[in-house]
């Protein structure tokens, strides 16, 4: 339970931090919140040499509109994203998922960027990015490049990040005024992983389903867009017949580890019963 020893580094502008990164190589880690990489280098899973401390890196933190996007710095904090009227008005799914985090602790330390960068299917804000289509600004030392949170994601603990780059901010279109959301995520406790969650996001009109994006957390190596499932329920009103076949395909595309919170074909069944009550529950908000 005691981490192996390492130094610690402490820049203050993005560039400072990224030449820390390029220069120490593999052995270095960004350090933000700390909430997942401190309880891995306690479990001797994670061993860096170097941490690059984000705290008192200027510039990236703060929640803004851009025109029709919301752009998040990464040091932004899940607790940080709960006090944002910005928040809570243009995507209340954020502020309804950041709430199902673990607990009042965590979400004071723990960043969005930290959330999304770490590539823990586990993790929830990853699977609202694909629902939301978000993109991550991601800086290294030859500049900066937009990469989608749909392409991201590799495998566990796999992502885009090319060694050396810092994830910097997270860039969420707007959803459409009237848009309905849910986050339904079943978990053992209160403050625990997903045992599987499902993310919506849908627009209605005329009683029926005109737009749907549906991510999946916690059934995959890495967070998954369920797009047939999405298909499935378009130009419908969610009779039952058209939840059953969205939950299904949305089980087709799972393939969750079996771990303590379940077998593969448990957790499989109560994905599919977390994309039929989000779907319910985003149509219900929809105005
Ligand atoms: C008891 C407990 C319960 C939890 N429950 C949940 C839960 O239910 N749902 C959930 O989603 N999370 C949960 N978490 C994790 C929590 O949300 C973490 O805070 C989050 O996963 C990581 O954010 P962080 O800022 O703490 O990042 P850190 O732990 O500091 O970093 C995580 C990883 O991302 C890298 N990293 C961090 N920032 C950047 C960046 N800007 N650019 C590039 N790489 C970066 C780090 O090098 C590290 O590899 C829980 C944590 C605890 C301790």
């Amino acid at each position: 339970m005691i981490p192996g020893s390492f130094s610690y580094h402490r820049p203050a502008t993005v560039a400072d931090a990224v030449k820390l990164l390029a220069d120490l190589g593999d052995d270095a880690r960004p350090l933000a919140g700390g909430h997942s990489l401190v309880p891995m280098m306690k479990l001797r899973l994670a061993t860096p040499s170097h941490l690059v401390d984000l705290h008192a890196v200027a510039g990236l933190k703060g929640i803004r509109r851009d025109g029709n996007s919301i752009v998040i710095g990464a040091m932004t904090t899940q607790h940080e994203l709960l006090g944002s009227d910005e928040i809570g008005k243009s995507l209340p799914i954020l502020h309804e998922t950041a709430l199902l985090i673990a607990d009042p602790q965590v979400r004071y330390r723990g960043t969005v960027g930290g959330n999304v960068a770490n590539g823990d299917p586990g993790n929830d804000m990853p699977a609202l990015m694909l629902a939301l289509g978000a993109s991550y600004q991601l800086q290294g030392l030859n500049g900066a490049r937009d990469v989608r949170a749909s392409e991201f994601y590799q495998g566990a603990y796999f992502t885009a990040l090319e060694p050396g780059e810092l994830l910097t901010s997270v860039t969420i279109p707007v959803p459409a005024a009237g848009h309905g959301y849910a986050y339904e995520k079943l978990k053992r406790k209160v403050g625990d992983y997903a045992t599987a969650a499902a993310a919506v996001v849908l627009t209605m009109a005329g009683g029926k389903v005109a737009s749907c994006t549906i991510g999946l957390t916690n059934l995959h190596e890495t967070p998954l867009l369920a797009a047939e499932a999405a298909k499935a329920v378009i130009g419908t009103s969610l009779d039952a017949a058209s939840l059953k076949k969205a939950a299904q395909a949305a089980e087709a595309i799972m393939s969750p580890a079996a771990d303590a919170r379940g077998p593969v074909e448990y957790r499989k069944h109560v994905g599919g019963i977390m994309v039929t009550r989000a779907l319910q529950r985003a149509a219900s908000r929809a105005k």
